[in-house]
């Protein structure tokens, strides 16, 4: 055994593999992977091998499509047989939601390039004549679907990195992890010590115990799955007769089952509602290779269901019934990336399909290894989308929700009930009392929109205009009529102070920083010019800054920052230390200087000033700026103030007509406004001058990424963010809900963003990327939503107010 390497991965399933493997493709080949038992021996082995690129989220399906596009090269390469069957998959709908989620997934697969078909469901029986037709409304078919023999492609993973020089320990169990003062790490195993660069925890059902071994509790949990295999059947041999192929694998929502051919049966598996954790405190280092007992009785509903919709499997004996753990994260989605605060650690574990994703896992992970960045957005997977908040019970209650959840349609204004409320500020029973309807976002509650007295607080889920539409239009008015009073407490924030924290940020940041008790705006980048963040930078003193980012981006920013951290200067996550109320509409500064002695005029507090001030008795830091548009201000307090600051407002706001308003509220304002978020309209993949974050854009100093921002400039973006005006079906209008397709002259030339109902200006409204050369004021495109393409002009400025007269009144 080596006694050092540049990388050690821990573990030999599908996705150590898998990093193995890519590790060597970008060159780094001083790389061992250490396996405990046998490489699979973890759920890797007894897994149903089946893959498909379907994904709620286009980033990960287009990873996925790598995963599936990429068996047929490591089989070539290594020479081991992958048992790869591509029958196609059948995705079947039994109700008309159904039937639109399909439809809208085909429409996001189409600017990915998969080929989906919408079929009807006499095509899908056609194709799948075990079905009973009258269960179903249509289906998508994928030809991109199949199923792979699990060990063989992990073993063709490994031999292709062994060929690229790669060393593979199997029986070495890694029992500690120590990292020295370097940040170089000393792997301790039961066959002797390796000193790595970098470690690798790819551990899957040990994910958790391997990360315990530095201190980390990783959001993971395994669960029991089961499935099951019949004997031969009569209908499977027929196919084969006449078709000359396999069947198809279908999954199929109501069953919450999915099924496939093996061999001359069938194999059946399913998401049950009654799932059960496996080992949710501790995995046994004892378990190997094992399965466990099935369990019959507890997937009865599905197989009820099974053998209504798939007749012929009723009278099919039993081959085999396996059930085995495997993991998942709290929204189902796997952990990759470097761990935030732990030097040279990664993580790739909780991939719960391992057969369709575990490629495109270990491609990103190596490559952001290699050069730092993942290369694609993997903002879905990373690491750092979760904080400490996601205990070890919160995780258990997640993953039981979303296994039980895994065929059920998740609605875009959708908040899953389990582990919440977790995090509250004081204000919560306050807003509660109100009729707020909450949702959740990095684990904090926080006000969506608030229910007529009297009405539950309560938001129907679809895909089109919920019960909130008349309420959160109500909302609009009252903010740009009178004054609108919500909670600002869910941005991220955060305090840089110290010596040199000044020259530290302007390295960071494409805007020059404000003055003293000013606020600006600013992007920061990664070296070939893509986003990292976008934050409002407030200065409070020479060396003395907040700064306000995306929430549910804290943990992702702060690893960033601390990773460019300079001496002297210093870093603090503030989370709820520092919470916030937000007065946004004229009648804000009447409402705000009834009760401070500070003067609001203009004159002295203009737009875009943060200065510290008392509101009433309570201590603020006061900022003139909304997300609104409007004239507003954002006062933050620490929280033991927040409650009497709530109670101040509201009380001083009654003359002028306050009203609450929420996030949905919100989010119609600054569409109408034409103000991008991060996570949608500024994610890792764009650029700022695709983004068209010019006024944030200031190359007269120096910055990380100002090299490819000005040869981006030079040469002009290939793709530009587009503001869109959409005409919805008037029988049966419905709104954007992001990643829809953007057609132009019959093709698909982009994608949307985000967008909303800009209540106040009566419009439906977009952003989306499009080629830089179609974006013309005028222009007109198509957007297809919910399998409809609707006319959609690109617009050059803000519907509302595009001088920005108001924010500055
Ligand atoms: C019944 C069942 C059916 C499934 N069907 C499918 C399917 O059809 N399609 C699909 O995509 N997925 C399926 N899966 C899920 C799939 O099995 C997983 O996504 C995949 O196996 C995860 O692989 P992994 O490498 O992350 O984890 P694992 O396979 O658990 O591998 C982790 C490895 O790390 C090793 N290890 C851990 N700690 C240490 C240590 N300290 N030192 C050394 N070695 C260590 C372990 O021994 C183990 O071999 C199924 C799972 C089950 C249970």
């Amino acid at each position: 055994m080596k006694s050092s390497a540049q990388v050690v991965v821990i573990g030999g399933g599908v996705v150590g593999a898998s990093v193995l493997y890519h590790l060597t493709e970008f060159g780094w080949t001083d790389v061992v992977l250490v396996e405990r038992k046998e490489l699979t021996a973890g759920s890797t082995w007894h897994a149903a091998g089946g893959m498909h690129t379907l994904n709620g989220d286009p980033n990960v399906a287009k990873l996925q499509q790598y995963t599936v596009g990429l068996y047929r090269e490591i089989e070539q390469r290594s020479g081991q047989d992958c048992g790869i069957h591509m029958n196609g998959g059948l995705t079947l709908a039994g109700d008309r939601e159904r039937m639109d989620w399909l439809r809208m997934a085909q429409a996001r697969g189409r600017y990915l390039g998969m080929d989906m078909e919408i079929i009807s469901a006499a095509e899908a029986r056609q194709m799948f004549p075990l079905l009973e037709e009258q269960y179903f409304i249509g289906a998508l078919f994928d030809r991109a679907e199949g199923h792979v023999d699990p060990t063989g492609v992990t073993r063709a993973y490994a031999g292709c990195a062994r060929q690229a020089g790669a060393e593979i320990y199997q029986h070495t169990w890694v029992s500690d992890l120590r990292q020295r003062p370097d940040g170089t790490w000393d792997v301790i195993t039961d066959a002797g010590e390796i000193h790595a660069e970098h470690i690798v925890n790819a551990g899957g059902l040990w994910a958790r115990e391997v990360g315990r071994m530095i201190g980390l509790e990783l959001p993971v949990l395994a669960m029991e799955h089961m499935y099951l295999i019949t004997e031969d059947m009569p209908e499977v041999a027929d196919y084969k007769a006449a078709t000359g192929h396999e069947l198809p694998m279908a999954m199929d929502f109501d069953g919450e089952l999915y099924i496939r051919q093996e061999g001359g049966g069938m194999l059946l598996g399913t998401y049950e509602q009654a799932c059960v954790p496996w080992s949710p405190r501790e995995t046994p280092w004892t378990f190997d290779q094992q399965l466990l007992a099935p369990d019959l009785d507890r997937i009865a509903p599905s197989l009820e269901i099974a053998f209504k919709h798939y007749p012929a499997l009723a009278s099919v004996g039993i081959k085999n019934v396996i059930n085995g753990p495997f993991t998942f994260s709290p929204d189902g989605n796997p952990l990759v990336g470097p761990v935030p605060g732990v030097r040279n650690c990664w993580v790739a574990c909780a991939v719960m399909a391992g057969f369709s994703q575990g490629g495109g896992v270990g491609l990103t992970l190596a490559r952001w290894m290699a050069d730092g960045d993942p290369g694609e957005d993997i903002w879905a997977m990373d690491v750092a989308r979760f904080g400490n908040w996601a205990s070890l019970a919160y995780t258990n209650a997640k993953v039981r929700e979303n296994y039980s959840r895994r065929f059920r349609i998740t609605f875009p204004n959708e908040e899953l009930p389990a582990g919440r409320p977790l995090h509250t500020t004081p204000v919560y029973d306050r807003l509660t009392a109100h009729n707020a309807v909450w949702g959740a976002g990095f684990g904090l509650e926080h006000p969506l929109w608030f229910q007529r007295p009297g009405s539950e607080p309560r938001e129907d889920v679809t895909f089109r205009r919920s019960n909130a539409f008349p309420v959160v239009a109500d909302e609009c008015t009252t903010v740009r009529e009178r004054v609108g009073l919500t909670e600002c407490s869910n941005f991220a924030k955060y305090r840089v102070t110290g010596a040199g924290a000044a020259e530290w940020l302007q390295r960071l940041f494409t805007n020059r920083l404000p003055r003293v008790g000013r606020i600006n705006l600013t992007a920061a980048l990664e070296p070939g010019g893509h986003i990292v963040g976008e934050f409002s930078v407030a200065r409070v003193g020479t060396d003395d800054f907040f700064l306000f980012g995306s929430q549910i981006a804290e943990a992702h920013h702060s690893r960033w920052f601390l990773g460019h951290l300079a001496d002297g200067v210093r870093f603090d996550v503030l989370g709820l230390s520092l919470v916030g109320l937000s007065l946004a509409g004229p009648g804000a500064r009447d409402v705000l200087q009834s009760v401070t002695g500070a003067s609001l005029a203009t004159e002295d507090y203009p737009f875009m000033t943060f200065r510290r001030i008392d509101v009433g008795m309570i201590p603020a830091y006061v900022g003139r700026m909304t997300y609104t548009g409007d004239l507003g201000y954002e006062i933050w307090v620490t929280p033991e103030y927040q409650r009497a600051l709530f109670d101040l407002l509201w009380q001083a706001g009654q003359p002028y007509g306050i009203g609450l308003f929420g996030f949905r509220a919100l989010m119609s304002l600054r569409m109408e406004k034409m103000f991008g978020t991060w996570a949608r309209e500024y994610r890792p993949i764009y650029t700022p001058v695709q983004a068209r974050m010019h006024r944030s854009l200031k190359c007269d100093h120096d910055f990380i990424g100002r090299a490819a921002v000005e040869a981006e400039l030079a040469r002009g973006p290939a793709r530009t963010l587009g503001y869109f005006d959409i005409t919805p079906d008037p029988a049966e209008p419905a709104d954007v809900l992001g990643d829809e397709p953007i057609w132009h002259a019959g093709t698909v030339v982009g994608w949307v963003t985000s967008g909303a109902y800009a209540h106040y200006s009566r419009r439906s409204l977009a952003f989306g990327y499009v080629p830089a050369e179609l974006a013309v004021p005028g222009a007109m495109f198509e957007v297809e939503i919910i399998g409809q393409r609707r006319p959609a002009i690109l617009l050059p400025e803000p519907v509302l107010d595009p001088a920005g007269q108001r924010m500055r009144a």
